[in-house]
Parts: structure tokens; C-alpha cells; sequence
């Protein structure tokens, strides 16, 4: 395992490119626009492509300007490294497709980012067998264990309706039975929650959220948070099972994951990301607070049948959210007492956005049963516990009177 943090997060992520020694005493990693590497000595080719020794030789697997975000990440979540991708999406599919083979069996959240479920399913038929199960209780992910089971995939505040899994219950159970645990972190980040308090194995972020926070850049990143021993794990392939124990996955990943797959993050993007990420905690601190002042605006008002939000002591995981999480997060969802009346409510807000995003500096809004989940049609909704009146609120950091009073002269 590495030692925690030397510095804060905000001092770390600011600092971190400078302190790798960039070209110039730059204070930013510069961007590296070349695809390939040329090298002097053919030995040094051949070591690298051998991983004896540390270098780059295509860009489809990696690039320093990447890499810096890498390290950016690795720092965040307190793992021991990451692997970027182009996406979350990405990276999310490269963590299943590196470590998995055929005949495996994944038991996953019942309450997952919709595009999510819908890649375990396509899985399901190349022969990743996969059984979706309400992870708020972790004696459901228990019972649905079978001997072939190698992955427990959950994330930590579900959206939209901000179910927390039972992270910790969770953890216990795959440590003791050996299993990977991959916990997708997006919601709440390494600021919000360390992944390796409940034994994650990785921690996984799309990086288009709240880490580049500005709604410019995809990205997405596997974190190895160094609880798992992989001299014990069997998908190892022989050519990464020599590797020192520590790097195996990761190289794994790397090479089955992003070399033969693709999803690579663009340098440009890794700058965006990178740069936006500067200010994660601030946004964070910010947008979390104007999250918990909404939530109780919402709530007490008389058009609002229903608020989903952590930081509401009437959510069902109010207590575990507060216990593991250092605030409830930025995603809310409600549901109108009337709900035929939603979109035209949607439609006079002012300074809240109409958009499918989430973790922007913005604030946006989207009725979530019409869009998002519209593909899952209404019997799976029903099952994911979405009501055809969701409203989900990924909530900026405007100025808080701005925002709530927003929704309040919405609301009429
Ligand atoms: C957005 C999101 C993803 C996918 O990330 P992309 O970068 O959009 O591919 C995965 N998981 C969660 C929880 C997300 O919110």
C-alpha cells in the first residue's frame, strides 16, 4: 500500500504537474501532441515494449500528458495507479473486458447509471454472465454469490434516486471470498470518499464529471487502490504474471484493457481534465452545500411529493451516508405532487440547465424516465425504483439564493 498523502487534496492536485519536473519549469504538463516515440538504441525499444523499462512507444496506450493525469488521479483516490480512458464508459468496460473471461459471473447494483446496466448486459451475452441486485443490503449481493462469481460492481451514491450501496458490508464480503470489488466513485470522488475505507479493489471514475467539472472533456480512469493480492487472483495472463505483484493489474489493465480495446484519453482532453480538476474540493464544498440547501427548499415545499437526498435525515441511508461519505454529494432527484405538471415547471426554470450531464460547475436538471432511462422502458424504471416523474438535479455552484430561488419561482 502507498502512504496516505503528504498534502491536502487541493495543494496536491495543484502542484503535482510541477513537481514531476516538466520541460521549462512549466507549472502546467505540457500537452504531447506526437502518437509515436523514437528511440536511439534498438535495446531500449525492445525494453520498453518488454516492460523493463519505463517509456513510451504509441500513444493508443499511453502518453506523458496522460499520464500526469494519471498520477493526478492515483493521488486522489489514494491507490497505488490508474489507467486512463477516453471515457468513463470506457474505462468502466475495460476493467470487465481485462479481468474477466468467459464463464464469469458479475453481481452488480440493481441501481446503476443506466448506460452502465446496459454494458453488463451486452456483456451478458458474450458469456459474462451478470445478476443485478438491490446493493443497499449487502445479504442481497451475498445471495446471489455462486461459485463462478469474480466481480462485485456497485457505485456509491446511485443516480438518480441517490440510493448509498452498503459499501462497507459489501467490502467484507469480497475480501473474504476473493472477489473484485469495483466501486465507481463518480459521484462522490476521492474528495467525498476514499474507496479503500470499504477494501475497494478499484476505484473507478468517469473523469467527464466532477473531476474536469466544467463540462468540456470526456475522460474516465481505473484506480488499483492496492488491497488485492494478485499473486492470488487467476485471470492473470502469462505474460503479466511475472510483473511485479504490486503492477500486475495494472499492466493487465493496460494492455488488455486500453492497448487492445482503444478507449484511450486524448492528450487534449487529459489538459481540460487535468486543469479543471485544480479546483475539484472547492467546486465540491460549494455545490455539495447548495445540493443540501436545495434538498431542504424541496422538501418543505407544498407542490414536492418526494426528495431523494442523502443529506435529508428522512433518506433511507441517511446514517451510512454520513458515516462513510465527507458530505451527501451533489446529485438530488424529486418527484411533483402533480406530476403532470413537471414539464411545464422544468420549463420556467431560469438559471438551472435543461441537460443530461452531471458533476458541471452548471447546474442541470432532466426528467429522467423520458430521456435517460427512457431505453430501459417503464417495467425495468419500475424496478430501479424510477418514478415516470423523476426530476434529477445535478447540482453547480452558483450562488445559493440564485439556485433555490430559481426552483421556488419555478415551482409557482
Ligand atoms: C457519467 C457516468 C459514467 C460514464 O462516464 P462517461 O465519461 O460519460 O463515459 C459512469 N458512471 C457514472 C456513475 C456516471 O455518472
Amino acid at each position: 500500500m502507498t502512504s496516505p498523502r503528504k498534502h491536502g487534496i487541493t495543494t496536491t492536485l495543484l502542484h503535482s504537474d510541477r513537481l514531476g519536473n516538466p520541460e521549462h519549469g512549466s507549472l502546467h504538463k505540457p500537452i504531447h501532441t506526437s502518437i509515436a516515440y523514437g528511440y536511439d538504441k534498438a535495446e531500449d525499444l525492445a525494453a520498453v515494449f518488454q516492460n523493463r523499462k519505463k517509456g513510451y512507444a504509441y500513444a493508443r496506450q499511453s502518453n506523458p500528458t496522460v499520464a500526469a493525469v494519471e498520477t493526478k488521479v492515483t493521488a486522489l483516490e489514494g491507490g497505488t495507479g490508474t489507467v486512463c480512458f477516453g471515457t468513463g464508459m470506457a474505462a468502466l468496460a475495460a476493467a470487465v473486458q481485462a479481468f474477466l473471461r468467459k464463464g464469469d459471473h458479475i453481481v452488480a447494483s440493481r441501481y446503476l447509471f443506466g448506460n452502465t446496466a446496459s454494458m453488463l448486459n451486452t456483456f451478458a451475452l458474450t458469456g459474462i454472465d451478470v445478476d443485478f441486485v438491490d446493493a443497499t443490503e449487502a445479504a442481497n449481493v451475498a445471495a446471489a454469490l455462486r461459485p463462478e462469481t469474480r466481480m462485485v460492481l456497485v457505485e456509491t451514491i446511485a443516480n438518480p434516486v441517490t440510493q448509498v450501496a452498503d459499501l462497507a458490508g459489501i467490502g467484507e464480503l469480497c475480501r473474504a471470498r476473493g472477489l473484485l470489488y469495483v466501486v465507481d466513485n463518480t459521484l462522490t470522488s476521492g474528495v467525498l470518499f476514499q474507496t479503500r475505507n470499504v477494501h475497494a479493489t478499484f476505484s473507478v471514475n468517469s473523469l467527464s464529471k466532477h473531476f474536469g467539472g466544467h463540462g468540456d472533456a470526456l475522460g474516465g480512469s481505473v484506480t488499483d487502490m492496492g488491497t488485492c493480492d494478485w499473486t492470488r487472483y487467476p485471470n492473470i495472463f502469462e505474460a503479466y504474471a511475472s510483473a511485479d505483484p504490486a503492477q500486475r493489474a495494472l499492466l493487465q489493465l493496460r494492455k488488455k484493457g486500453l492497448r487492445d480495446f482503444g478507449g484511450t484519453l486524448s492528450a487534449q482532453a487529459a489538459h481540460s481534465l487535468s486543469v479543471g480538476s485544480e479546483t475539484l474540493a472547492l467546486r465540491l464544498e460549494r455545490s455539495c452545500a447548495n445540493a443540501q440547501a436545495l434538498a431542504e427548499a424541496l422538501a418543505a415545499h407544498p407542490a414536492v411529493g418526494a426528495v431523494h437526498y442523502p443529506g435529508l435525515p428522512a433518506h433511507p441511508q441517511h446514517a451510512r451516508a454520513k458515516a462513510l461519505f465527507r458530505r451527501p454529494g451533489t446529485l438530488l432527484s424529486f418527484e411533483l405532487r402533480d406530476a403532470a405538471s413537471t414539464f411545464a415547471v422544468l420549463d420556467r426554470l431560469k438559471v438551472a440547465v435543461l441537460s443530461s450531464n452531471l458533476g458541471d460547475s452548471r447546474t442541470l436538471v432532466i426528467p429522467v424516465a423520458q430521456t435517460i432511462f427512457w431505453e430501459l422502458g417503464p417495467e425495468r424504471r419500475r424496478e430501479m425504483g424510477i418514478a415516470e416523474s423523476l426530476v434529477r438535479v445535478s447540482v453547480g455552484i452558483e450562488d445559493t439564493e440564485d439556485l433555490v430561488g430559481d426552483f421556488l419561482q419555478a415551482l409557482g
